[in-house]
């Protein structure tokens, strides 16, 4: 990897803006699909996809007026197991996918009152939900409350070590021949209503006909995309919380807990090492990352009330990261204006689910193929006044 501040000289078929989880599983599958490919990052330590819970969660996600975005979470998901086997067989390391499903719990009636309501609307979208009382609730998970009201069991929902992934995708993408640049894109260079490359912020220009733009959040202060696609893209924090079982502690939980607790929802996912992950807050403070102690009392305060037992884990790590939102919730992904200009980013709650399948669709526009149908109500055009696909239409 170049150092910082070195002038970097290079042409690459394709370069990629942002090595998260987005980026780097572009940049995998392009260089796995026989191009050559340059990512570009300044340092991946700030990235949302390091900071997620992991959830593959497409059914504990659906809400109502999400259609759209349901269908390619489902594609997602579904997609997910054989990327993953080909990451595992690809660098020889696990990636700490599960299958149990989500276990979605009430804590009082008002709040199961509301979970029936999302239940009944996901059962008209055709997924599956099984509804519980609070014995059978406490049949799954033992150290459930008691006072747990009643919950649906939503076994379409796997989850995934998001941060295991994220190293695996790195190594992956470096064995496959992709070169890394430790540098700030600035801008997207083009000429003649086609891509010709990227600036660096550290000096240089990588010269390339194809450019995608997958920098989470950060995506709109790359210059040269269309002014109304870079206002598209906010940071919406999430506050996050890494809690550990101490030596000879048994798992506490072995699904992935959803609970609403007088109106507000926390969550609590296993993973296979012992780690516990509580989340999350969603706040709408521009780019701001700190922690505050309000966030996690809040965040413990909802996760005791359903499992007690919380209260003897370990607090190894406080966090938060930054959501790359849109104004309809629903990510960017495609054609941005110029010839081979590509966006990848608004993958907001989802990003680490829907990264296989946005590698998928980014590659097929690399490659003069067409992405999946589901992705037709996405595209870029939809906030740069192009038709796009919309709610309903299909
Ligand atoms: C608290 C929390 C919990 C979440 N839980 C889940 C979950 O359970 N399941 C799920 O699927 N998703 C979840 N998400 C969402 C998920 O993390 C994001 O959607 C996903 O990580 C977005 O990936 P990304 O690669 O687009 O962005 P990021 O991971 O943010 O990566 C963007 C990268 O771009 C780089 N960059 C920035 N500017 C530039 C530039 N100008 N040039 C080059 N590089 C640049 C940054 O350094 C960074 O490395 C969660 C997010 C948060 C915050």
């Amino acid at each position: 990897m170049p150092a910082k501040g070195v002038l970097v000289a290079v042409t690459a078929d394709v370069v990629v803006a942002g090595g998260g989880v987005i980026g780097t599983a572009i940049a995998w599958r392009a260089a796995a699909a026989g191009l050559g490919v340059v990512l570009v990052d300044p340092a991946r330590d700030e990235a949302a996809s390091l900071v997620a819970a992991g959830m593959l969660a497409p059914v504990s996600e659906a809400l109502f007026g999400e259609g759209a975005l349901l269908r390619v979470n489902l594609l997602a998901v579904a997609r997910f197991g054989s990327f993953a086997a080909e990451l595992e067989e690809a660098t020889g390391h696990r990636v700490g996918v599960r299958r149990e499903g989500t276990l979605a719990v009430a804590y009082d009636p008002g709040d199961y009152a509301a979970l029936m309501r999302l239940t009944a609307f996901r059962r008209s979208a055709g997924l599956d939900a099984e509804e519980l009382d609070s014995r059978a609730c406490r049949k799954l998970e033992s150290f459930l409350t008691p006072d747990v009201h009643g919950g649906v069991l939503f076994a379409g929902d796997w989850s995934v070590d998001n941060r295991r992934y994220a190293a695996a995708l790195q190594q992956a993408a470096a064995a496959a021949g992709v070169r890394v640049v430790r540098d700030r894109v600035t801008e997207v260079l083009t000429g003649d209503g086609q891509a010709r490359g990227v600036r660096l912020a550290d000096g240089g220009d990588i010269a390339s006909a194809q450019v995608v733009v997958a920098a989470g959040c950060w995506s709109g202060a790359v210059a040269g995309l269309p002014a109304e696609l870079r206002a598209a893209v906010r940071p919406v924090k999430g506050q996050l919380l890494r809690l550990r079982h101490p030596d000879g502690m048994p798992p506490v939980i072995t699904h992935t807990i959803r609970a609403t607790v007088r109106g507000a929802d926390v969550y609590l996912v296993p993973r296979a090492d012992g780690e516990v992950i509580v989340g999350a807050t969603q706040e709408e403070r521009g780019p701001d990352r700190t922690v505050t102690a309000g966030a996690v009392h809040d965040l413990l305060h909802d996760a005791m009330s359903v499992l007690p037992v919380t209260s003897e884990l370990i607090l190894a790590e406080t966090c938060a990261g930054l959501r790359p939102g849109t104004p309809d919730n629903g990510p960017v992904v495609g054609e941005a204006g110029a010839g081979g200009l590509l966006m990848a980013t608004g993958h907001y709650r989802n990003g680490i689910l829907m990264s296989p399948v946005t590698a998928d669709a980014i590659v097929a526009c690399l490659t003069g193929q067409r992405p999946a149908a589901e992705w037709e109500p996405f595209t870029p055009g939809r906030f740069a006044g192009q038709p796009a696909g919309g709610e309903g239409t299909r």
